[in-house]
Order: structure tokens, then C-alpha cells, then sequence
């Protein structure tokens, strides 16, 4: 087995990374050699967790799909469908009414807090994934491997900045986001494994919150993009792919939702169609 010395794959995970800004503000860090739209219709409920588990594991898991589509149904949370009669009145509702009867009554109905529930579902279920492919595989934590994106504070933060408070919401963005940069930097300083998973959040909540502010959807897609820029030149020879598991598309009222299709780059100009391809993508340069 031959061992490298350098990361031999790196890939950026972007949550709600939209593909339309990507073009529009020509991102060419991110765009790369090649890359290409991801088609969602098989994803039943467009939600983070499942879609980035079918990523790791190279298939959707039935089970945990239901799960999260007995919640939509009532939720009406980043689905492909309409918003459903739970959503409207939690519209109308102040946050911690909404939030309140969400956790007592209908979350515990229809089967518990999934982010939480299924954050880590395929360590728990014992799913094989493309880390046991690896000899020193890294990564910050991904939804379904053990990174909670979303729990009742944040939601609460959520919710507020929705009714116009967001200083607690942005701070911890924030700070989630620095501190996932931080955990990339010594990894990739480390030199010694061979796949670098580096996951962030940091655009899916600015989308959702700033999609109608122009500038501060901007000021973190560039720096996303200039991130990229910087991990590509320290690393020119490592295959450096880009994926997200939604984009974000704005609705009314200037908020942004999860969209229909996802984004895929490639520095090497290999190209994938659907989330779980990049499993068998990532397989080609295992080292075991
Ligand atoms: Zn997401």
C-alpha cells in the first residue's frame, strides 16, 4: 500500500451551497475544471442530513427518508412540496410559542428532533462509508457522521433572526465557522491523511436568514471561494472536489429555501450527477 504524503483527496462539503450564485458571481475557485448540477429527484424530502449520509454511503437510507418525510408532511420543512398548515400557523406564531409546541407536541409525535435523531446515523447503524476506504481519513463532523447542524437553540437563534434579531444567530454562525476553519488548517497541516472531508454550514444559514442582503451573501460566498482559491495552492496535486447537498433559492418575504438541485466541482474533470455518485467517485482513490 503506498502511502501520501500529501492529502491524496480533499473534498469542501458546502451546505446550501447555491449553484445559480455560483455562476452569477463567477466563483472559479469554486467552479474548477469541470462541475455540474445535482439533481435531487430521488431525495424524497430535501433536507441536510439524508442527503449527505447517500454522499458517504453511496445510497439513500429508506428508513431515515420516511423519518424525516412523516415530519415534512407536518413541518413542511425544505421539502419539494407546498408549505404545509403546521408551517402557516408557525409563520404567524412568536418564536418561542412555536418552537414550544413544536418540541412538546408534534416533534414527540412524529418521531423526536431528527437533526439530532439522525445526526449521526451512520456511525449508529453501522453503515459502510467511504472513510473505511482510508487509511487516515479526516473530518470536522458531517450531518448523518456526527455533526449536529441544527438543535432547539439554534432554532430559537434561528427563529429570532427571522423576527429581526439576529445578533445571537450571526455570532455563532460565526464562530461555528471560524472554528471549523481552524480544525481544516491543522488537519491539513498534519500531513499525514490521505482523504480531508471538510464540512461547513456557514452558507446554508446565511442563505436562509440574508438571501434579500445582497452583500452579506456575497461576503461569505467570496470567502468561501478565496478559501478554496488558498487550499488549492497550498495542495495543487491533491484531487480537490466541491459539493453541496441543496442550494438555496429566495422566497418571499427575502428568505432563502432549500432548491431543488445541488453543485458539484472537480479539479480533475471527473463529474458526477447525483449526490450518492460521489461514493463510488471517491472509491476509485481509495487506499485500501
Ligand atoms: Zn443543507
Amino acid at each position: 500500500m503506498k502511502k501520501s504524503y500529501y492529502p491524496k483527496i480533499i473534498v469542501f462539503g458546502i451546505d446550501g451551497l447555491e449553484f445559480s450564485l455560483v455562476k452569477k458571481w463567477k466563483l472559479q475557485n469554486i467552479m474548477q475544471k469541470k462541475h455540474s448540477k445535482l439533481d435531487l429527484s430521488d431525495y424524497k424530502v430535501i433536507v441536510t442530513p439524508p442527503i449527505w449520509g447517500s454522499m458517504l454511503t453511496g445510497k439513500i437510507n429508506d428508513e431515515i427518508m420516511e423519518m424525516w418525510v412523516k415530519q415534512a408532511q407536518i413541518s413542511g420543512l425544505g421539502i419539494n412540496t407546498k408549505q404545509k398548515w403546521w408551517a402557516k400557523i408557525g409563520n404567524i406564531l412568536p418564536p418561542f410559542l412555536d418552537l414550544w409546541i413544536w418540541y412538546n407536541i408534534f416533534a414527540p409525535l412524529f418521531g423526536g428532533d431528527l437533526f439530532v435523531k439522525t445526526a449521526n446515523y451512520i456511525v449508529d447503524r453501522n453503515e459502510t462509508n467511504i472513510f473505511q476506504f482510508f487509511q487516515k481519513p479526516w473530518t470536522n463532523g458531517i450531518p448523518s457522521y456526527g455533526r449536529i447542524v441544527n438543535n432547539p437553540k439554534r432554532k430559537y437563534e434561528f427563529q429570532m433572526a427571522m423576527y429581526g434579531n439576529d445578533t445571537k444567530f450571526k455570532e455563532n454562525i460565526i464562530k461555528i465557522y471560524k472554528e471549523d476553519k481552524k480544525k481544516l488548517f491543522s488537519a491539513l497541516n498534519k500531513n499525514t491523511y490521505d482523504i480531508i472531508f471538510w464540512y461547513t454550514v456557514i452558507l446554508d444559514k446565511i442563505g436562509h436568514i440574508y438571501y434579500k442582503d445582497t452583500l452579506t451573501l456575497m461576503k461569505y460566498y467570496f470567502e468561501i471561494n478565496q478559501l478554496v482559491g488558498q487550499i488549492k495552492t497550498k495542495f495543487p496535486k491533491s484531487h480537490f472536489y466541491i459539493i453541496s447537498d441543496h442550494g438555496m433559492i429566495k422566497v418571499k418575504g427575502g428568505w432563502g429555501l432549500h432548491s431543488k438541485y445541488a453543485f458539484f466541482s472537480s479539479n480533475t474533470g471527473e463529474i458526477i450527477k447525483k449526490p450518492y455518485d460521489l461514493y463510488n467517485l471517491i472509491l476509485k482513490h481509495k487506499t485500501i
